[in-house]
C-alpha cells in the first residue's frame, strides 16, 4: 500500500490528525524514499549552490573553535545534513587550521537512511558518529551545532482563529475520500506554545507553533550551557513572530497543493526565529540574514579569489552563485541566521 493509502486508513481508522503528526509522517517518508535534492530533484539548498558557502561556515567554525581556546576535542555536529555537501565543504576549509580536525569528532543526525548511505559517500574517508534522531546526541565536549535547512523540516502546529478562541488545523477525510482540511479541538502543547507578544488575533488568523523545533533548541541550548560552545542555525523564516499560514510543499523545483501531494514532495514552513530565543544567563543569541551574514565573513572575497582560476564560463557561474546566496531578492533576505554561542564568545557574521 502507498503511503497516501496508509494516511487515508489511519485518518479513517482514528479520525482526523494534527498538521504536526501530518507533516512529521511525509517528511520521514519523503526522504527516506525519493531523489530530492539537486536539479533533477525538488530544491536546490545553498551548500548545494556552492562550494563557498559551505567555506564561510567552515571559517566561522574554525574562528568559534579558535575563541573557544582550540579545545584538544570537541564535537562538531549537524543536523539534517542531506548529501553531507555542506560538511564535506567545512572539512576542506578547516584543513589547514592547525589542531582543528585533530580535535573535531564528527557527528550527523540523519533519520533518513537513504541520505546516510549519500553521505557517507560524499565524506568517504571521515570519522563519523551517526544518529538518527538528536536526542541521541551524547558525550560532554564542548559542541559546535550547525544546521541548514533543518528546522523548517520539523513540524509544526497550526492554529487558526475561531470565534473567540484558537483551534487546530487538522487533517481529516472529505466526504469521496480526499484528504482536507478541518478545525478541531487545540492540542494543549500548542496552545502553551504561543508566543507572548503577537498582536491581538483576527477572525481566521492561522498561526503556527512549533514544540518539536523548540525542545529540538532547547536541547542545544542545555548542552551548550553545560559544555559550551555554538550553534548555528540557517534557515527561512522571520525574526518576529507573525501570524501566517507558510505549510508549503515543493516538487520539481514549483510549489504544489501540500494534501495531495502528502510525502511525495518537499513538505516545510518557516521558521519563526524569535520563538527560538530563550533567555539564558550562559547564552547570547545573535540573528542576522543570509546575505549580510555571508557577506560579513568574507564570500565578495572568496568569489574574487576562486575567479582567478576560472574559465570565464566559471566566472560567470561563481557570479551567479553569489547572487543566488546573498541578493535580497534571492537567497540573501528570506534566509535568516541565529546564532546561539556561551556568554564569552563572539560568534563572527553578526
Ligand atoms: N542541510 C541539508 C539538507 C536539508 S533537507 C542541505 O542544506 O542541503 C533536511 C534534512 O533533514 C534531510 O537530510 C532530512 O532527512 C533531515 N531530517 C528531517 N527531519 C529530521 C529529523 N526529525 N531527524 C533527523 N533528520 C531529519
Amino acid at each position: 500500500m502507498d503511503f497516501l493509502q496508509a494516511l487515508k486508513n489511519e485518518i479513517d481508522h482514528n479520525g482526523p490528525i494534527t498538521i504536526h503528526h501530518f507533516m512529521q509522517q511525509c517528511v520521514l517518508h519523503y526522504y527516506s524514499s525519493q531523489q530530492v535534492f539537486g536539479r533533477d530533484g525538488d530544491f536546490v539548498t545553498s551548500p548545494e549552490i556552492s562550494q563557498m558557502f559551505g567555506e564561510m561556515i567552515g571559517a566561522w567554525c574554525a574562528d568559534i573553535w579558535m575563541q573557544m581556546g582550540s579545545p584538544k576535542e570537541f564535537r562538531l555536529v549537524e543536523c539534517g545534513p542531506g548529501q553531507g555537501t555542506l560538511m564535506a565543504d567545512i572539512l576542506r576549509a578547516t584543513k589547514s587550521v592547525p589542531g582543528f580536525h585533530e580535535a573535531m569528532i564528527v557527528v550527523l543526525v540523519e533519520n533518513s537512511k537513504a541520505l546516510r548511505q549519500r553521505q557517507l559517500q560524499t565524506l568517504e574517508g571521515v570519522h563519523i558518529t551517526w544518529y538518527s534522531d538528536w536526542p541521541q546526541i551524547e558525550g560532554d565536549s564542548p559542541m559546535i551545532m550547525i544546521t541548514n535547512e533543518f528546522l523548517d523540516a520539523l513540524p509544526i502546529h497550526q492554529l487558526q482563529y475561531q470565534e473567540g478562541r484558537w483551534r487546530e488545523r487538522v487533517v481529516g477525510l472529505s466526504a469521496v475520500g480526499e484528504l482536507t482540511y478541518g478545525l478541531a479541538e487545540p492540542h494543549p502543547v500548542a496552545t502553551q506554545s504561543i508566543p507572548e507578544g503577537l498582536p491581538e488575533p483576527q477572525e481566521g488568523d492561522i498561526l503556527e507553533v512549533s514544540p518539536s523545533r523548540r525542545a529540538f533548541v532547547d536541547f542545544v541550548d542545555q548542552q551548550l550551557s553545560l559544555s559550551g560552545g555554538a550553534a548555528l542555525y540557517i534557515d527561512y523564516g522571520h525574526l518576529q513572530s507573525a501570524y501566517g499560514d507558510t505549510l508549503q510543499a515543493m516538487k520539481s523545483h514549483e510549489y504544489v497543493h501540500v494534501l495531495p501531494t502528502a510525502g511525495e514532495a518537499d513538505l516545510t514552513s518557516h521558521v519563526d526565529f524569535a520563538a527560538l530565543q530563550k533567555h539564558s544567563e550562559f547564552l547570547a543569541h545573535y540573528t542576522t540574514t543570509q546575505g549580510a551574514f555571508l557577506k560579513a565573513l568574507g564570500i565578495g572575497l572568496r568569489a574574487e579569489a576562486l575567479k582567478q582560476n576560472a574559465t570565464p564560463e566559471q566566472a560567470k557561474d561563481i557570479d551567479s552563485a553569489l547572487k543566488r546566496l546573498c541578493d535580497n531578492e534571492e537567497m540573501g533576505q528570506l534566509f535568516k541566521v541565529l546564532s546561539v554561542a556561551s556568554i564569552n564568545l563572539k560568534p563572527a557574521g553578526f
